[in-house]
């Protein structure tokens, strides 16, 4: 009994199985339940045992039932399966989709930056071509064409600092050197190098700078490259109103550097991925603008490193504006390198 007590709390307890067991004079030796709908097996004990008998039917369900359960369950198991699988495609399929769009983008980067660096490049070579060749007798002229070959080796010269620290952030040896900075500098040192292309193209800038500013910890050279890059977005994706301001104000605990822009704008959807590198939105007036999709990448990578976020409000056909956020807090120890 002790053994049929065990036997029956370890298997029986939870299956639908109902055991009787009877004595040579019909008394019931052991029984875990009554069968509900009648006993399916009965057969006698071997000997010394042969007048006892065991009586073996279902407890609280009959066979129908039971093959309805037992259908139900591989049912199910087999639409968990199924459903796994399915899941494991739609990764699949997501992961190689995301892996061509990545090989496409990484074509049309190449065809992008050749393209941007040859252009200054003819520039270069044709000015000084014509200088040399003592062609322009009036004054004005030949300062205008310096300045064009100042301001296009400067154009290549960033665009070559993108690609250069875009490398270095991909192989992770991107390094900050941070110090106590005043920002108002850093956007007039932006402002001054881009002053040739705001004058020449008849842009109207404004610039909304505190006069009190109080210092913050940034690495100069990388913030500068951060200004310029929302700079030069601004200035290439003006439409006709070529009007751009900057902002730069403490807001609470942050300092906030806005750079705003009445241009062509950027749709909803695709507001988070622009900064996404070699991402470019690829429609319209846009899609005429040459770029190499590294500028904003690297700038969400910069005001990161500075502890700092970066967001975009913009409405297509009204313009953009991008803001950064810098702590004021001095909690540079734990900026990242
Ligand atoms: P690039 O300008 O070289 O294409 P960026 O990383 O600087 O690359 O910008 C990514 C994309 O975001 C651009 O291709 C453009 O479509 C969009 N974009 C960036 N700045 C602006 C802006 N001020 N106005 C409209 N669109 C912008």
């Amino acid at each position: 009994r002790k053994t049929l007590n065990v036997y029956h709390e370890e298997t029986a307890s939870s299956s639908d199985i109902a055991i009787t067991i009877t004595d040579e004079n019909g008394q019931v030796y052991y029984s875990n339940a009554a069968a509900q709908n009648g006993y399916l097996l009965e057969t006698n004990f071997n000997r010394p045992f042969s007048n006892w008998k065991v009586r073996i039917g279902l407890k609280n369900t009959n066979i129908d039932a039971l093959t309805r359960n037992s259908f139900l369950q591989s049912a199910g198991a087999t639409l968990l399966v199924l459903l796994l699988l399915l899941g494991g495609i739609i990764l699949t399929i997501r992961a190689t989709d995301r892996e061509a769009r990545l090989a496409q983008a990484k074509s049309n980067f190449v065809a992008n930056v050749s393209h941007e660096l040859k252009t200054p490049l003819s520039l270069l070579s044709l000015f000084s071509e014509i200088l040399e060749l003592g062609r322009v007798k009036n004054e004005e002229k030949k300062i205008e064409y310096y300045q064009i070959i100042r301001h296009e080796s400067l154009r290549l010269n960033k665009m070559i600092d993108n690609i250069l620290d875009f490398s270095k952030i991909e192989a992770g040896r991107k390094t900050y050197n941070f110090a106590d900075s005043d920002m108002a500098e850093v956007i007039e040192n932006v402002l001054s190098s881009y002053r040739y292309q705001i004058i020449n193209s008849g842009f109207d800038v404004q610039t909304n700078i505190q006069p009190d500013l109080p210092p913050v910890l940034i690495d100069c050279e990388a913030m500068t490259q951060a200004i310029s890059n929302l700079l030069d977005n601004a200035i290439k994706y003006s439409g006709k109103v070529k009007r751009l301001s900057i902002t730069a104000r403490t807001v609470r605990s942050d300092l906030s550097i806005e750079i705003a822009d009445h241009g062509v704008g950027i749709p909803r959807a695709e507001q988070a991925k622009i900064f996404e590198k070699f991402y470019r939105v690829g429609n319209g007036l846009v899609h005429d603008v040459k770029g190499s999709g590294l500028g904003l990448s690297l700038v969400k990578h910069i005001i990161e490193a500075h502890n700092g976020t970066i967001s975009v409000e913009s409405d297509v056909g009204k313009g953009s504006r991008f803001t950064i956020l810098l702590p004021l807090a001095r909690n540079g120890e734990n900026r990242r390198t």
